[in-house]
Order: C-alpha cells, then sequence, then structure tokens
C-alpha cells in the first residue's frame, strides 16, 4: 500500500520545516519526503491531504504501569493481571495522540510490546527497560515494607527483581532484565520524589556498582539510562558512562558541559514535576512525596532552561504513569517551550532525538527522511508555530505506524 501524504506545511523532524510538502510511505517506510514540485507521480497511492505532516512522535520516558493514583505502592498492591489489562488502554491512547514509538524505563512494557508487535493489540512500537535497577533503599525500592516483599512484587509486576547490590548483582540484575525483554536498562543513580525514605539529593549505587551495569549493557548493546535528581548522582552516572539522563533536577553548569562532552541525552520529564506539584495531592500523592516535589520543582524548571541555553541534547520523556493519563503526552511540548526552547527544538526533541535514548537497539526513525520507517502523523493544524497543537489527540487526525494507518 502506497500512501501519499500532502501538506500545507513538512515538518522533517530536523532541519527546517517547508511549506507544500508531499511524503510518500510505501510498504514500511518512507520514500519520499519534500517539496510539492518534485515529488514523483503517484497514480496508485492513495491520497491524504492535511494542515502539516511530521514524524510520529517518541515518549521516552514513561511507565505503563495500570493504576490510576499518584503512589506507587498502589501498583504493588493491584493485580499485575490488572494493572497490564490497563497498560492496554493507555498504549492505545498513546498512539491516538500521536506517539508511535515509547521508551518505557519501568512497568509492564516489554510484556505490552510483545502483543503490540504480533498485532493483538494496538499500540506504539514499545521498547521497555522491565524494572528497574536500584540499590536496596533506593528510589526502585519500596521502603514502606519488608525487603523481600518489595522485590518479590516488583518481580511478580514487572517480571524481574530489580533492587541489587554490589558489583556482581548488579551485572546480575542487568541480564535479569534482559532476560524479560529490556531494550533498554533504567537505573535509579540518585534519591528520588515518589519513594519514602530516600533523598533526590543523594547519589545512588557505588561507583563499582554503576561501571559493572554499564559494561555489562554495552557489551550487550543495550544503553544504560539513569534516574537522577542531584549532581552528584548526574556525575557519578556520567562517569560510569551512562548515556541518558532522567529528570536532572539540580543540573548546573559543569554538569551541562560533561553532558555534552560525553554525548550524554537529558530527558528532562517536566510534564511529572508540574502534574505532581499542581494535581498530586487530589491523586492520592503521599505525604513524602508532597515535601519533596516542593523543592525540586523550581530547581527542575531552571535546570532545563540551562541545559537548552547550553546547548545539551534533550529528548522529550514526560514520567506519565497513571493509567488515563496517557495520551497527554505531548503536553511536554508547551512545557519545553516555557523553559526555552523553540517550537522547533521542542519537536525536534520529540522526534529526532528520540531513537537516540536506545544507543545500539535505536531504530531508523524519528525523521520525514527517504528510507527511515514510515510512522508519520497529520495534523490539523501547524505546530511549528503553536505546539500546544499535539497536546489534543483530537488534532492529530491521521496516524502512520510503520506504513499501517493506524488512524484516520
Ligand atoms: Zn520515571
Amino acid at each position: 500500500m502506497t500512501f501519499r501524504i500532502e501538506a500545507d506545511r513538512l515538518i522533517p523532524g530536523r532541519g527546517p520545516a517547508l511549506d507544500d510538502g508531499v511524503v510518500l510511505l510505501e510498504d514500511n517506510l518512507i520514500s519520499f519526503a519534500g517539496p510539492a514540485t518534485e515529488a514523483p507521480d503517484t497514480p496508485d497511492a492513495e491520497v491524504v491531504t492535511s494542515k502539516a505532516v511530521m514524524p510520529g512522535l517518541w515518549e521516552c520516558h514513561g511507565h505503563f504501569m495500570g493504576v490510576y493514583e499518584a503512589n506507587l505502592e498502589k501498583v504493588l498492591f493491584t493485580r499485575p493481571q490488572v494493572t497490564t489489562a490497563r497498560a492496554a488502554g493507555d498504549a492505545i491512547r498513546a498512539l491516538e495522540a500521536g506517539f508511535t514509538s515509547i521508551r518505557e524505563v519501568g512497568g509492564v512494557g516489554v510484556f505490552l510490546a510483545v502483543a503490540v508487535d504480533e498485532g493483538q493489540i494496538a499500540g506504539p512500537t514499545i521498547y521497555g527497560s522491565g524494572a528497574t535497577l536500584s540499590m536496596t533503599a533506593g528510589h526502585g525500592d519500596f521502603h514502606g515494607m519488608p525487603l523481600e516483599q518489595s522485590r518479590a512484587l516488583i518481580a511478580a509486576h514487572w517480571g524481574e527483581d530489580g533492587v541489587v547490590d554490589g558489583p556482581d548483582q548488579a551485572r546480575a540484575g542487568v541480564r535479569r532484565l534482559l532476560r524479560a525483554g529490556a531494550r533498554v536498562i533504567k537505573i535509579h543513580a540518585s534519591g528520588g520524589v515518589m519513594s519514602q525514605l530516600d533523598d533526590p539529593h543523594l547519589p545512588q549505587f557505588s561507583k563499582p556498582e554503576l561501571e559493572a551495569i554499564v559494561d555489562e549493557a554495552t557489551r550487550m548493546e543495550v544503553l544504560v539510562a539513569a534516574h537522577c535528581h542531584g549532581k552528584r548522582g548526574i556525575m557519578a552516572a556520567l562517569e560510569a558512562g551512562v548515556k541518558t539522563i532522567e529528570h536532572g533536577t539540580y543540573l548546573d553548569e559543569e554538569a551541562a558541559d560533561a553532558m555534552i562532552e560525553t554525548g550524554t541525552i537529558l530527558v528532562p520529564t517536566r510534564f511529572i514535576v508540574d502534574f505532581l506539584v499542581r494535581e498530586g495531592a487530589s491523586r492520592g500523592m503521599p505525604d513524602y512525596a508532597k515535601k519533596k516535589i516542593q523543592t525540586t520543582s523550581e530547581a527542575h524548571s531552571d535546570a532545563i532552561s540551562l541545559a537548552v541555553e547550553k546547548g545539551v541534547k534533550i529528548a522529550m520523556g514526560t514520567d506519565i504513569w497513571a493509567s488515563g493519563m496517557w495520551g497527554r503526552n505531548a503536553e511536554e511540548l508547551g512545557l519545553m517551550v516555557e523553559c526555552g526552547m523553540t517550537p522547533m527544538q521542542a519537536i525536534e526533541a520529540a522526534t529526532a532525538n528520540g531513537p537516540a535514548t536506545l544507543g545500539p537497539q535505536a531504530p531508523n526513525s524519528g525523521q520525514l527522511v527517504v528510507g527511515m520507517d514510515a510512522d508519520v502523523i497529520c495534523l490539523n493544524g501547524d505546530p511549528s508555530s503553536d505546539v500546544s497543537i499535539l497536546a489534543d489527540s483530537a488534532n492529530v487526525t491521521h496516524v502512520f505506524k510503520g506504513g499501517t494507518r493506524v488512524k484516520g
């Protein structure tokens, strides 16, 4: 099947947008993308006309967790069959909102991906981590219950236990996540907000532990993504060879320079910080998290602005985990613009920069370029002047995933 998309505005993902563009989708690939005047004749193609055409969006930090509350312990006390069934609905919502690729850094994504790839359920292409790797008492451990219970419930929900201590366990942890289908390894290199007892400022995992994780992941050709708020955690992760920093709340000039030097990508997740400040309390956020989110919010927006100003490579991620919130992912673009990005920079972060957050696992997608995967969306407005158009799923008129029309 060949589709010929004729659009008033063609936004390639990287580089300048152009007026009156054509994109041709042949089988599963893009066979042309450029000005209408240069497009080949395609008498047999099905023609789609739209205001704007652009690459399918990338969510680079989501969680398919299948609970409604802003309380992660709720996940553990809901049956995994129920959370997974809800997450299937979230995957559909994401696809309808124009997200054709999800990098899922903790949750049931590795299992959803099986059913999506088989064509059993609709959804974006999901690159999951399964569980996350955390030290005992770290951000990925659940402090309010006995350790063995925490580990058992993590394994029951996300496939494998992720609480590891010492370089040998850390290495074995990477191997366990791989056997659950991980396409990216997610670790916690600092404390977090949504965990009870740890401090977001303090680093987590020792140097030998971080090095063992990165060594094993690199050898197995998967990239390591590190949750980091405090600067010490950011610097330790960078030194160990981590390639994406998630959140980056206390990133400063030195950390930004180190990220540029090492080619490390920042995934800011402004959406979740903004959401928790405004709506967390009404969504059951625990008291310990309320205290921590207040102190991190302003530092977080300053850090993103600094990263933008310095030229750190940024990919779009929201940290959405709640069922029903999926589909709102593109609100992040508006928040990134508030932090100093131009609309075109935000679009690049949400498209062309996405694949690189998977390192060796990256697909050939994220841009309207000949030969790339035909993951393409059409819109009823022009996001290159107003990214808020992307935030409403109703504005996404067509979604093509791998050349197949899945919406419109
Ligand atoms: Zn997260």
